[in-house]
């Protein structure tokens, strides 16, 4: 090691201590000290008690030895804005240590994360196993893009792990999957997904956007790639667009070196209001949760309603898997079916309600409420729509943290007129 960065009195920084370090599954502190003090340090620039916004592009070195030293010896500092930034890094090892996993990687958006591990991981001729109900985007990503590549991607029922099985090849590089899933809210058995995975020598990645750190640690059971969208519960407010993509350090490395070159790295503005939203994440979380619950079980008791998917009901199709996964609640997401109503009643439903805003996305504290069929699936054949499982009926709310209360008697109103 050569001698630290020096910095100009007037600046005290603390070489990179950081309070609640985590090792890979044993996080060392709650999920809410975790979020406020995890990656920061102790002591920070001017004596502040929040980290400094460091907007350069590039980092200078005192003379040419510096330069070499650090090319030779990689010591831990900054060189370019696409490499890496300050504001990165705590937010890494604050996004590292509520997964318990060893190491994050923070890209641009969701779809960033999911695109640049995928295309670190696989090369042509490989293919993945992914399990249907996913997000829309990342499959097109698969069958659109990736398939220029050459790699090939199987698509098969979600929950169904003998066509899991089935669908293995000697090629297959990465089994695929959500859970909860959007909108049925299907939880996967993560137990069965990992040994299937380990069985065939595969590697798996769960985007576990839907459940967060707080409620689902597929770390622990295994799983070699951890996915969110941070823009939906970990950005929080509904002002920020980031993604995460959480692992070993060894397994990330390759992902880490394709990141450099892609580019999709997030702004030091951006990821200071990341790390601002996390720091509430753990609270803001169980409002998220309470309201879920508490709206399913609502929405499961009126009469208007044909259906709700939840994972915290007992007549999820998943919620076994949902109470054995799901530790820490089941989120705030929820679907319902509206009796006997076409498209247009159900609309008639959204238009009446007056606290969830119109709006895709889901994860923020304002609640926002959707009509799948209008929102994602408006230029889809109806073929297409039921395949998806995407009925006229359908209604999707993302529970944001206003009271619960308040939120119920809106919906009432809603539903009741
Ligand atoms: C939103 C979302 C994504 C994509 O994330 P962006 O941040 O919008 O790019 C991926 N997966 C799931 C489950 C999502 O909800």
């Amino acid at each position: 090691m050569t001698a630290p960065t020096k910095l100009p009195d007037s600046l005290p920084v603390e070489e990179n201590t950081r309070t609640t370090e985590s090792t890979a599954g044993k996080p060392t502190a709650g999920a809410s000290t975790l979020a406020v003090h995890a990656g920061e340090a102790r002591r920070k620039a001017l004596d502040a008690v929040t980290d400094a916004i460091v907007c350069s592009s590039t980092y200078t070195f005192d003379d040419t030895q510096s330069v070499i030293d650090f090319i030779e010896q990689k010591q831990p500092r900054e060189e370019y804005g696409r490499y890496g930034n300050p504001n990165e890094r705590v937010v890494e090892a604050k996004l590292a240590a509520l997964e318990g996993a060893e190491e994050a990687l923070v890209f641009s958006s969701g779809m960033a994360a999911i695109v640049g591990v995928l295309m670190a991981k696989l090369n042509s001729g490989d293919e993945i196993v992914f399990f249907d109900q996913c997000y829309h985007r990342s499959r097109e990503f698969c069958f659109k893009h990736l398939a220029r590549f050459g790699v090939v991607t199987h698509q098969v029922k979600t929950g169904d792990f003998d066509a899991m099985e089935r669908a293995i090849t000697p090629r297959t590089k990465m089994l695929v999957s959500e859970s909860p899933t959007n909108p049925h809210l299907t939880c996967i058995d993560l137990e069965q997904f990992v040994a299937l995975g380990k069985a065939h020598e595969i590697e798996t990645l769960i985007d576990a956007t839907l459940a967060t750190p707080l409620n689902l640690r597929p770390i622990e059971y295994g799983v070699d790639y951890v996915l969110h969208s941070a823009t939906k519960y970990l950005g929080g407010h509904n002002d920020l667009l980031a993604g995460v993509i959480s692992g070993t350090r060894e397994k990330l490395e390759s992902v880490r070196q394709l990141r450099g070159v892609m580019g999709g790295i997030n702004s030091p503005h951006n990821l200071y209001l990341l790390q601002r939203g996390l720091k509430t994440f753990q609270l803001r979380m169980q409002r998220h949760n309470e309201n879920g619950q508490a709206i399913a079980e609502f929405l499961e008791a009126h009469p208007r309603v044909e259906r709700v998917y939840y994972p915290g009901l007992p007549s999820h199709p998943t919620h076994d898997i949902a109470k054995r996964t799901m530790l820490g609640g089941y989120g705030g997401l929820i679907t319902f079916l509206v009796k006997g109503a076409d498209w247009r009643e159900t609309a008639n439903v959204i238009d009446r309600v007056k606290i969830p805003r119109i709006g895709p996305s889901l994860g923020g504290v304002e609640s926002l409420i959707e009509q799948p069929l209008v929102m994602s699936y408006f230029n889809h054949a109806p073929a297409d729509r039921e395949r998806f499982g995407i009925t006229d009926n359908m209604i999707r709310m993302a529970c944001g943290i206003e009271d619960t209360a308040d939120l119920i008697e809106d919906l009432r109103q809603a539903l009741d007129s």
